[in-house]
């Protein structure tokens, strides 16, 4: 069984290289970081313990954020939303993060593909997918957590990961960005592991759009000098009220 915290579309994916895509979003529970950021920490947050790493200091409801959930199930809940079968589209696999659950997205996945959706995967990057999985996965989102984000770099990084999804030409990168410091992390980061500049995003933080907008002005031409592209976060500017199942 799958641990879902919710399947929500259409709606356009809000971050990254295909920010604006139409897409269908399947939202996995439990993370193996703890940001202190996340803009999700409804999938994870579920203790006092937990709780205190988030700024929100909320402790979420474990029985109504993880519903267990067999593909078959999760199929039938997006069949709800739209028709993955006769108008395939792109299915964002997202978190918390879905790698922990690497094993058993592998039959969802493929039922994915065999009718032709395009199945992207948003990960931390501390966490190489299973060989079967990898085969019908569409594109990578790989988002590797910064020191800003509170967790300890034994947990955040992990090299042997990175160099998987580098060798996969399916692989996007996006790097959160707060602040001009980011870069010289960043820059390490891509460097060591030869990361092609022209596959990265910087996303600029904000959960709101005057934070996200004020963060993107400040820092778009530190990253563009490095060859990187920026993402806004679109489901923040079209549904700024709206904080989930958009
Ligand atoms: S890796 Fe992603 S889902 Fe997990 S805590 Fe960090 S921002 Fe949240």
């Amino acid at each position: 069984l799958l641990r879902i915290n919710e399947i929500f579309g259409p709606t356009v994916q809000g971050e990254g290289s295909a920010a604006g895509q139409h897409c269908l979003f399947v939202r996995t529970a439990l993370c193996n970081l703890e940001c202190l950021w996340c803009d999700t920490d409804y999938t994870w947050a579920f203790t006092p313990s937990k709780a205190a790493r988030h700024q929100s200091k909320t402790v979420h409801d474990r029985a109504t954020n993880i519903k267990m959930m067999s593909t078959e199930q999760v199929l039938s809940e997006l069949r709800g939303t739209w028709d993955i079968f006769t108008r395939p589209t792109n299915i964002i696999i997202s978190g918390g993060e879905p790698l922990l659950q690497a094993a058993s997205l592998e039959d969802l996945v493929q039922v994915l593909d065999q009718y032709g959706n395009k199945v992207h995967i948003e990960t931390a990057g501390t966490i190489v997918p299973t060989s079967q999985l990898n085969k019908y996965v569409a594109q990578y989102n790989v988002s590797p957590k910064l020191a800003h984000s509170g967790n300890s770099i034994v947990r955040r990084y992990n090299g042997e990961a990175l160099d998987y999804f580098v060798n996969h030409c399916r692989t996007w990168w996006k790097f959160v960005v707060t602040c001009e410091e980011d870069f010289a992390e960043i820059d390490l980061i891509v460097g060591k592991h030869n990361i092609p500049p022209n596959r990265v995003m910087m996303m600029p933080e904000g959960m709101t759009i005057e934070r996200n907008l004020e963060v993107a002005r400040r820092l778009a031409d530190h990253g563009l000098q490095r060859g990187y592209g920026i993402s806004l976060r679109t489901h923040i500017l079209l549904w700024p009220d709206t904080s989930r199942g958009r």
